[in-house]
């Protein structure tokens, strides 16, 4: 059973590594911020719409890097679009909790969610800047 877990979850990052959804730059957008990740070559920038009722009504990236920097961007951005701010900042803290390997105090995220794809970086550091860059830059972007 654990072996089909992590074989859905590996078939997860690779189909969204190969094929990044909201791949591209929101126009018009009023936050943005750069990520980048010089161990392992990963960039990518950040763009989304925040409106006047604080929902982050579209979101956007452009960026290169390996397959764990790509899917988890695009899974950023699937679970970020349409959300209150206030919510997606519970997802971000519960995301850097979960790749930092405890998924105990969880606020939002669950066992359901597709970001727990990426729980299994939690083991290698150097994975886990791979997986967190593209929510840092959100986390930026945010406080500009
Ligand atoms: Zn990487």
């Amino acid at each position: 059973m654990n072996d089909l877990i992590n074989d859905l979850y590996q078939e997860i990052i690779l189909d969204h590594g190969r094929e990044p959804r909201n791949f591209g730059e929101c126009e018009p957008h009023n936050k943005s911020a750069d990520g980048h990740n010089p161990l392992c070559g990963d960039s990518l920038k950040l763009t989304f719409l925040l409106n006047d009722q604080n929902i982050i009504e579209d979101i956007k990236f452009i960026g290169e890097g390996c397959a764990i920097s790509l899917a988890s961007a695009s899974l950023m951005t699937e679970k970020l679009k349409g959300k209150k701010i206030e919510v997606a900042e519970e997802i971000f803290k519960d995301f850097t909790n979960l790749v930092s390997g405890s998924d105990e105090d969880l606020k939002v995220l669950n066992e359901e969610d597709s970001l727990y794809a990426l729980k299994g970086v939690g083991g290698f550091p150097m994975r886990v800047k791979c997986a967190t860059m593209a929510w840092h830059a959100f986390n930026q972007a945010l406080k500009d």
